[in-house]
């Protein structure tokens, strides 16, 4: 077992301890002998200086020119892609999800470090008219100061690259805070950028917990910005204190996805994509499909061979390259997934596969759950309700399209969605009425990309978007800029003739 090492904040350019000397654990979940690290648990003093930090390098950073900075994003993407395979084992090893997936959220970073770069010689605005004679009008995007950003578990480098690197391009300096079970991955990513050269103080990471080390970021005078991905009832909090400072705040939350299956579909293909929709990263994406809406044509072959094929998925450490489902994060999630299990069954849904923790032989370490299908579900069950973000997922017998979207429609989230249908007509009509943030049509509803705006609407999110140029206008602000040069005062609405 590879022995466990002691990690720093990065703050002002420097690694350090905690304030208080306290720390915490970051534990495989694959195997909780085995001990990733050892981080500084923060507190609000540790916060102070990072913010005092970010404050301290926001003016030259500010005044960098745009493919300066952009310069030092390629090059982190270039040392991330040389380390992508070291990262996406240490990512494994605390995230608990399969080397294949942990490569893919590594090359998420590389991808946005590319993007964000590009964008480095774009930041584009708007020219327009003035309605007066000899006088020029535009817009341009300026930044905001320190930002500050609390991530999730689930993607530990992708996220916070997709707030990173955007901020950074747009001139902002920042103060990260990782998910506790996660901040290995993050300080990877922040290792990057400093190799590749981003001056001192210009992104700070903080490790700890929500209320000591992440509300401190969001309470703070100087952050004027704040960048949350987290579950739907912490970005309440986030949200409304970020409110009472009138603090721009991108809120990413929950989601309760649902696959379509029409009768027309290709069933074989609805099947691949329900497993890996379901079950990629244990349930753990908020894009997962954790509902399945199966026309009444197809539901029973669609069943038998989804519970078939599931039941087939090898489920272990993700650092064996055979192994399909990693474990989940912590025991917390494992109790969530048991907890609707026993919901699910007491609503009247029909377990089909799974439904257990999985306790023997390898799986005796860590938390590790089944593969886990209910079939006879209904909109109304709280399984097909509410996000579980684990390995748990309903199967809901559709009488007709109609009836399908308006069930797709029925929970609180509305963040990705899917359908599954040889039908032109009906693909472009649920892409018209599905109430999310993203829908794919013959694809599972996992699978974002980074140039495009990933986001959702409801209890998912508050009309932000990351990815995408919906990044860029989120950590930038617009100026409006007159130029006068009539050499006389003229007067707007007035001097109009
Ligand atoms: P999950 O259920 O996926 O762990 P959370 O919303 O609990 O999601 O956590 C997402 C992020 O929010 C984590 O980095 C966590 O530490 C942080 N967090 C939790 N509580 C708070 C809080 N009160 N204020 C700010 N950040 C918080």
């Amino acid at each position: 077992m590879a022995q466990s090492k002691i990690y720093k904040n990065f703050i002002g350019g420097e690694w350090v301890e905690s304030r208080s000397g306290q720390t915490f654990e970051n534990v495989n979940p694959a195997d909780t002998r085995d001990i990733v690290g050892i981080f500084p648990a923060s507190s609000k003093a540790d916060v102070d200086d990072a913010v005092e930090s970010a404050k301290a390098a926001a003016e030259k950073w500010r005044l960098t020119p745009p493919p300066k900075r952009a310069e030092i994003l390629f090059r982190a993407g270039e040392i991330l892609t040389e380390r992508k395979e070291d990262y996406a084992r240490d990512m494994t090893r605390e995230m608990g999800k399969v080397l294949k997936e942990t490569r893919g959220d590594v090359q998420e970073a590389i991808d946005t470090a590319f993007y964000m770069a590009g964008e480095g010689r774009r930041l584009y605005g708007v020219t327009t008219t003035s309605e007066l004679q000899n006088k020029f009008a535009m817009c341009v995007r300026v930044p905001i100061g320190v930002v500050g950003m609390i991530a999730p578990w689930n993607f530990p480098m992708a996220i916070p690259s997709w707030k990173l690197f955007p901020a950074l391009v747009c001139g902002n300096t920042c103060v990260i805070k990782p998910a506790e079970d996660t901040p290995l991955s993050t300080l990877n990513l922040v290792r990057a950028l400093v190799e590749a050269g981003l001056p001192k103080g210009v992104v700070n990471i903080v490790t700890g917990f929500g209320p000591d080390a992440g509300a401190p970021i969001v309470n703070h005078p100087d952050t004027r910005a704040i960048s949350f991905t987290g579950s739907s009832e912490v970005g309440r909090i986030v949200g409304e204190v970020a409110a009472r400072s009138f603090k721009p705040c991108s809120l990413e939350m929950g989601g309760k996805n649902a696959i379509i299956v029409l009768d027309d579909a290709n069933v074989d293909l609805a099947v691949e994509g329900a497993v890996w929709g379901a079950f990629g990263t244990t349930g753990q994406r908020c894009t997962a499909a954790s509902r399945m809406l199966v026309q009444k044509g197809v539901y029973n072959e669609f069943v038998s061979k989804f519970v078939e094929r599931s039941s087939r998925l090898k489920v272990g450490n993700g650092i064996d390259e055979s192994v399909e489902m990693g474990p989940q994060i912590n025991q917390q999630q494992i109790e969530t997934s048991a907890r609707y299990v026993e919901l699910g069954r007491n609503d009247g849904a029909k377990l089909l596969l799974g439904g257990n923790r999985l306790t023997s032989g390898d799986h005796a370490r860590g938390h590790f759950f089944e593969p886990t299908i209910f079939g006879d579900g209904n909109y109304k069950m709280r399984i097909a309700l509410e996000e579980i973000f684990g390995p748990v997922v309903t199967v809901v017998p559709i009488g007709s399209f109609d009836e399908a979207i308006e069930v797709a429609n029925s929970t609180p989230y509305g963040l990705s969605s899917s359908i599954y249908t040889r039908d032109v007509n009906k693909a472009f009509k649920a892409v018209r009425d599905i109430y999310a943030g993203i829908t794919y049509v013959n694809a599972p509803t996992i699978g974002a990309e980074v140039h495009l705006p990933f986001g959702g609407v409801k209890s998912t999110g508050n009309g932000h978007r990351e990815g995408g140029i919906g990044a860029i206008d989120f950590f930038s602000q617009w100026k409006s800029v007159y130029v006068d040069y009539s050499d006389k005062l003229q007067r707007a609405q007035i001097d109009t003739e």
